[in-house]
């Protein structure tokens, strides 16, 4: 077991090997559908309990735990096992809980050990390659990164909150730890806390599963400057709201600085509450956009001086022009590149990077929109598009509509809620639930491939 939490070692003993590779298994089934951060809160810290012919018992860490694990997935869970135990199985969701916590103990609910809160030692606390000096302003970012210059100056007085919001790998945690950074250069000596909004969740439910909860509060309420990354994931978790909720007004009606960063704007967070998303706008909004040409042949010069590679220019030019996504993808691509020059020794060429860079050029998900996926999958099925937006719920369109699903979550890697969302406003949990349909029945069965096949190939 990764983590040797008393938790998982009170009844290893009473798992066997084999039940305990079941559940392993299951768990694995279950990541891709609940998606990583889930997974990590909720399910990792569950064991095996107890096994007999017709019904296991999954032992949780707490009443959250066992509440979400019930409302999202128990149907799943005893699917996944009927199928793998040949017959229907039910499932017991148990909470067991643990002493209290003694010192140098992980917390139950730990998190990878990237993900975990960055409070002290106060010099290591930020990533030292995040900062403004080495973030590159364009058109697309100019605004979020002077409201963070502007909140790393002034903490407090310029804008409370700061909220930044943008797509995946647009430089938002960067901007976020740039803040950070400057402020423990400063001499001001602020109390600072960095922290993603799960490691918040997690930490508020091990603070009230260990009676801890004052500490918690205290560690929080009394900061300079609030760093909280990744906002989104407060989407149905109603108790860290509340408590997040209480934080926020302490800390702003001190005129401490709050800065937090989601992949969408507050009103398009799922299931957050009203007051919340009120709040968030009380300061400053910031976005972050895709950056245009120039922003990323700057990212990469700047990228490719930092690593020391000698890239020619025209290179330069072409994987900027041809890796339009993300700021992270630019990196990796340029990093791959470097890559195959040295195993190759080769110059690093356009010539190169054209080959290096060719799965870049199959499927090309980048022109896909949800319109294109609902249209292609309606006509492959000969249903019309506003059939699979609709809420009528007819058994011939659950298929359809599954797949749909699956193809927004392989190709433009939506999350569950956007899925839901830009498919007429279907709830998340039934988006998670078709997409694990189809991403189990196309490895069984040959129609379902094929059918996907079809589809992604008309997309292509
Ligand atoms: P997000 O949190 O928005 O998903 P990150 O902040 O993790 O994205 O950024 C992804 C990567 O891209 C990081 O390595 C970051 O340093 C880099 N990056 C993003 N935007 C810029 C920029 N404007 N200048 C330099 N590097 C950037
Ligand atoms: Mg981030």
């Amino acid at each position: 077991m990764e983590n040797s939490s008393t938790f998982s070692e009170s009844f290893v003993t009473i798992t066997s090997t084999m039940s305990t590779a079941i559940w392993q298994d299951v768990l694995k089934t279950l990541e891709p559908i609940v998606g990583r951060p889930n997974f990590i809160t909720w399910l990792k810290p569950t064991r095996l309990l107890d096994q007999t012919n017709d019904y296991v018992t999954v032992a949780a860490p707490n009443y959250y735990a066992k509440s979400w694990i019930e409302r999202n997935v128990v149907d799943e869970i005893s699917k996944i096992l009927a199928r793998q135990f040949g017959r229907p199985v039910e499932v017991k969701i148990v909470v067991v809980k643990t002493e209290a916590k003694t010192d140098g103990e992980l917390p139950l609910l730990s998190l990878e050990p990237e993900e975990a809160t960055t409070t002290k030692p106060r010099s290591s606390a930020f990533n030292k390659k995040y900062t403004f000096a080495t973030f590159i302003v364009g058109n697309s970012n100019r605004l979020a990164f002077a409201a963070a210059q502007a909140v790393a100056e002034k903490p407090g007085e310029a804008y409370n909150p700061l909220f930044i919001y943008g797509g995946v790998g647009l430089g938002k945690t960067h901007l976020m730890q740039a803040i950070g950074n400057a402020l423990t250069q400063d001499k001001r000596n602020k109390k600072i806390i960095y922290t993603s909004c799960e490691n918040f969740t997690s930490e508020f439910i091990n603070a009230l599963q260990t009676k801890t909860i004052n500490e918690f509060k205290t560690k929080y309420r009394t900061v300079d400057v609030l760093l909280v990354d990744d906002i989104q994931f407060l989407a149905n978790k109603e108790g860290t709201q509340e408590e997040f909720f209480h934080t926020f007004n302490i800390l702003h009606q001190a005129n401490r600085q709050i800065v937090i960063t989601a992949d969408r704007l507050p009103k398009e967070i799922n299931d957050l509450e009203e007051r919340l998303i009120s709040r968030f706008g009380w300061g400053m909004i910031a976005d972050i956009q895709s950056p245009n040409f120039e922003t990323r042949l700057a990212i990469l010069q700047a990228k490719a001086k930092e690593i020391g590679a000698d890239v020619e220019p025209e290179t330069l030019s072409y994987i900027a022009s041809t890796v339009t996504s993300n700021v992270r993808e630019l990196e990796g691509w340029l990093t791959k590149l470097v890559a195959a020059a040295q195993l190759e020794r080769l110059p690093a060429s356009v010539e190169l990077a054209r080959r290096s860079l060719k799965d870049l050029h199959r499927p090309a998900a980048s022109h896909l929109t949800t319109k294109n996926v609902v249209g292609e999958v309606a006509r492959h099925f000969g249903i019309e598009s506003s059939e699979i937006l609709g809420k009528k719920r007819p058994k011939e369109l659950v298929y359809p509509r599954q797949i749909t699903m699956y193809l927004l979550r392989e190709l433009l890697g939506q999350s569950y809620p956007q899925i839901g969302e830009g498919l007429g406003g279907k709830d998340h949990t039934t988006v998670m639930y078709g997409v694990g349909k189809i991403t189990r029945l196309r490895k069984r069965s040959q129609q379902t491939d094929a059918d996907l096949k079809a589809i992604i190939e008309t997309l292509g």
